[in-house]
């Protein structure tokens, strides 16, 4: 069964629905497809725990989050206050929260999904779901597998959001990589990122599996930081770890292991912590020290005790306490992580996000390769990708 649409969009997550908007604005007929059977199931699974939109800082430092990644024309067009502004005229007021992130006042995605959705089916766009992209026939239509079987498209121009490898269950598997491959396409190979590390625990510490850790200052790949994380029956993961893990990935890449270090008590200095610790214990047991005199909590107990023995010297297990060095030995896989590294390169595509080699053929959101901490800047430059190769799609003319 052949079907035709001006613009096809393929992806119905945040870049994809942009998309829509953007050449569906322009006047063009626009259809969306999805192989999932219900759209944009990221998207809301990221307002689950409060959708963070965006993020409120200056936008030269704002453009540093994405590292060298040309991203900057895009969020230059489509910048963080138009984002704001587009939210607010689908009902949806924003917030500005702690440390600067931006939220809609309802914190959840689906309201803001469901007003999008509408206004989305006012300019006329169609969406198709269980709609498997499957690549190109010979005569360039889109091939797509459905329930009822094949059915090709003919497009003037298409738009990919396929998204990357992170939780394949909600739609978006990088299936799309070997689709690319086929039409003589390579990418940046896709990596987990803001993603958690793996460590040999041992048995007692895998039981602290699903424990908070923080606040807490983390040194590795590089960076700095303070803030929290969780340990895992695998590891260790949270904002905190996701917030350095570029860096600790590409040392694991490099040299087949990171180093972690850890403050588990970041307020307190090392002589005063010293000195609490030297106190006279009376009949105390050690665990007791380290919760009343360290001022440690069971699982930040555990970590000082998983390096061996406890030193005797109160100075050296105040060093020990102020850093505490783990070693990762490998990162968790993409499926679990929060978003997704590389994609097609920014070389292979204009300055309007089409792809050199195949004109026509436009690429938005995390297909993309970049990447960008958590904080609002994942869904910013899909937003804003999505919204430019949209609008340059309607343009387009073969
Ligand atoms: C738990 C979690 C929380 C997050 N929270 C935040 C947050 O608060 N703030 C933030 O900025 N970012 C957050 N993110 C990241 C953000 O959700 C993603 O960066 C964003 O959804 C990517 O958008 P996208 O449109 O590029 O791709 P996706 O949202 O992944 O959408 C891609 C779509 O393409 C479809 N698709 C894929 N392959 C095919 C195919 N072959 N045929 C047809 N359809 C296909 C998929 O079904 C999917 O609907 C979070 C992510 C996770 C996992």
């Amino acid at each position: 069964m052949t079907d035709t649409a001006e613009i096809a969009i393929i992806g119905s997550g945040p870049a994809g629905l942009m998309a829509a908007e953007a050449a569906a604005s322009a006047g063009a007929r626009v259809v969306i497809y999805d192989r999932m059977p219900s759209p944009a199931r990221k998207f809301l699974l990221a307002g689950r725990g409060g959708l963070n939109l965006t993020h409120n800082e200056p936008q030269p430092a704002f453009l540093t989050r994405y590292g060298e990644a040309q991203l900057a024309p895009f969020i230059a067009a489509f910048p963080p206050d138009a984002l704001r502004a587009w939210a607010a005229d689908l009902g949806q007021e924003c917030f500005v929260g702690t440390s600067g992130r931006v939220f809609p006042k309802s914190f959840k995605a689906s309201p803001l999904l469901r007003a999008w959705l509408r206004k989305l089916g006012e300019l006329g766009v169609e969406l198709r779901l269980r709609h498997e992209f499957q690549g190109w026939d010979a005569r360039g239509r889109l091939r797509f597998s459905t329930p009822e079987g094949e059915r090709l498209v003919e497009a003037r121009a298409c738009v990919l959001a396929l998204g990357g490898a992170s939780w394949p269950r909600l739609g978006s598997d990088g299936g799309w990589v070997d689709l690319l491959a086929v039409q003589g396409l390579s990418v940046a190979p896709l990596r987990p990122s803001n993603c958690g590390f793996e460590i040999a625990w041992s048995p007692v510490l895998k039981s602290f599996g699903g424990f908070p850790l923080g606040p807490v200052t983390l040194t590795g790949g590089g960076h700095s930081l303070r803030g929290e994380c969780v340990i895992t029956e695998h590891g260790i993961e949270g904002g905190a770890i996701y917030a350095i893990s570029a860096g600790l990935r590409d040392a694991i890449a490099r040299d087949g292991g990171a180093d972690l270090t850890i403050d588990l008590r970041p307020d307190v200095s090392h002589e005063t912590l010293a000195a609490r610790l030297a106190r006279p214990r009376g009949g105390q047991s050690m665990a007791n020290v380290l919760r009343k005199s360290g001022g440690l909590p069971p699982v930040a107990a555990a970590l000082v005790r998983e390096l061996g023995p406890l030193p005797a010297d109160p100075a050296e297990l105040a060093a020990r306490i102020k850093a505490l060095t783990l070693r990762l030995t490998g990162v968790r896989p993409i499926a679990r992580a929060i978003s997704t590294a590389g994609g097609l390169r920014f070389e292979d595509v204009t300055d309007e996000l089409m792809v050199r080699r195949r004109p026509g053929l436009f690429v938005a959101g995390e297909m993309l390769d970049w990447e960008a901490p958590t904080g609002g800047y994942l869904l910013q430059a899909c937003f804003a990708t999505g919204r430019a190769a949209g609008a340059a799609a309607a343009r387009f003319t073969p």
